[in-house]
């Protein structure tokens, strides 16, 4: 069977092309127009399989943008398809650390991988990549950069929750000469205290998943770390789990 699987966020749409003995993978921008990205990238993953549209036997679609694919045969909740296809990678993990660009979320699972509990931060972008997007913008650097450029030791705590007066509070500490490596480590703190919050309000329970865009910060999987106190495992397609999920789930229709 040949299933596709989008996961349609808020920043980036990711596509995964499952064939009987081959995984095809993509990301590309969301831009403005989930429509039209989704059919973007079902046509470069087919493409890069060597396929035709009507050789896939089915697409479901996942993420924020979900309802806007044309070809979509089903469309599927997030919290879903990140445990299935978590699941799929690490069946050993009972909760999963999602950040990705517009909301984090937090899913507890059980032995069969069936989801348990959830808690998931949408309203506010503290807490998410779109929160390190704007301070990256701040300190003039690219956001995949910030989790090597961080200096731990001296971390420069950032007190404010809001995004807009984290921004303000930052570009203050720049002024009185603070070290862009403190502030990145308080940066990612910040984040990092947010989401255990959240965590810690439906309970953690080992072993640890770590998902999402923002897992590529490994400044940010240090400061979870140690809020959590325990060791996360992230997969290496750590931004691609909805969309495996999704091209999994795909393969019951
Ligand atoms: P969504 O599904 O909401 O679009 P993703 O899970 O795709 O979100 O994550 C997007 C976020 O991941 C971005 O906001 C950015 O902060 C972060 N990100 C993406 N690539 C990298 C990278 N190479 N290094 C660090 N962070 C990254």
């Amino acid at each position: 069977m040949i299933t596709l699987g989008l996961d349609i966020g808020s920043v980036a749409a990711k596509g995964v092309l499952l064939t009987p003995d081959h995984s095809y993978q993509m990301v590309v921008p969301t831009g403005w127009s989930p429509r039209d990205t989704g059919q973007q990238l079902i046509a470069e993953l087919t493409r890069l399989a060597r396929l035709e549209l009507h050789d896939v036997d089915a697409i479901v679609a996942t993420g924020y943008g979900r309802i806007s694919v044309p070809n979509a045969d089903k469309s599927v909740t997030e919290i879903t398809c990140h445990a299935k296809g978590l699941t799929s990678l690490l069946p050993q993990v009972r909760t999963v650390i999602d950040i990705g660009g517009q909301d984090s979320k937090v899913i507890r699972l059980n032995e069969s991988g069936r989801v348990i509990d959830f808690a998931m931060n949408d309203k506010c972008a503290a807490g998410t990549g779109r929160f390190l997007q704007v301070m990256a913008q701040v300190l003039d650097m690219d956001v995949s950069d910030l989790g090597e450029a961080e200096i731990p030791a001296e971390t420069v705590s950032i007190n404010s929750m809001c995004t807009v007066f984290a921004e303000s509070e930052i570009i203050g500490h720049l002024a009185q000469g603070k070290s862009r490596g403190g502030l990145i480590a308080g940066l990612h703190q910040s984040v990092a205290k947010r989401v255990a919050g959240m965590a810690a309000r439906i309970g953690v329970v080992g072993p640890v998943a770590f998902t999402g865009g923002v897992a590529k910060n490994s400044g940010i999987r240090r400061a979870l770390e140690a809020e959590l106190k325990a060791p996360l495992l992230t997969p290496y397609y750590c931004q691609f789990t909805g969309a495996l999920g999704a091209a999994l789930l795909a393969r019951n229709l």
